[in-house]
């Protein structure tokens, strides 16, 4: 922690300023600038209440804590985006045997004719995917697997940037807060 001090400026603030300052020339909000005094004539100043930790507070924990946010905001997008993946996830195909679209082809068999397919699909299974349907299908669900790794991986950025914030926000605020000497 570095001791600093209050310089007061003629417009009636005051900048606080470093031992390692004196002698230099610092600028005040108003736009003056005023000439840091000796380490001598600084030990007279008035001293900072807010040391440090607390003055960096300020800032960065504004910064880690957007920073916390954004994680939070990209954790939502990724979850959105899940929620979409799984919600238009294709189909498994089914067998070409009870496409929707065969209904009229299926009403039109004769009974015997149905009973014989309903043996042969008893005996045999359901036929095999037809090799355009099945490939499709795979390309459908790889897009959609790739699609899954890249939100996992946006989700994963979301956490690690959040809690990074988070912890950071904690530690600089807990480094500031005991540190204040009671005048
Ligand atoms: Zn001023």
């Amino acid at each position: 922690m570095t001791e600093r001090y209050l310089l007061p400026c003629r417009c009636g603030q005051t900048v606080p300023v470093e031992r390692g300052q004196a002698g230099q020339t610092v600028h005040c909000r108003c736009g003056g600038s005023l000439e840091v005094p000796t380490l001598l004539a600084m030990a007279r100043l008035e001293p900072e209440l807010r040391q440090q930790g607390e003055s960096e507070a300020g800032q960065p924990w504004g910064v880690w804590q957007g920073m916390a946010v954004a994680g939070l905001v990209v954790c939502g997008i990724a979850a959105a985006l899940a929620g979409y993946l799984a919600w238009t996830w294709p189909p498994p195909p089914l067998s070409k045997y009870n496409y929707a679209n065969q209904r009229a082809w299926i009403a039109e068999r004769k009974p015997a004719e149905s009973l014989e397919i309903f043996l042969q699909m008893r005996r045999e299974g359901l036929a095999p995917l037809h090799p355009a349907v099945a490939a499709g299908y795979a390309a459908a669900r790889f897009h959609y697997q790739l699609g899954a790794a890249s939100v996992a991986l946006l989700a994963a950025a979301g956490v690690a940037l959040a809690l990074a914030g988070f912890s950071r926000a904690v530690r600089v605020r807990a480094a500031a807060g005991p540190r204040r000497p009671s005048r």
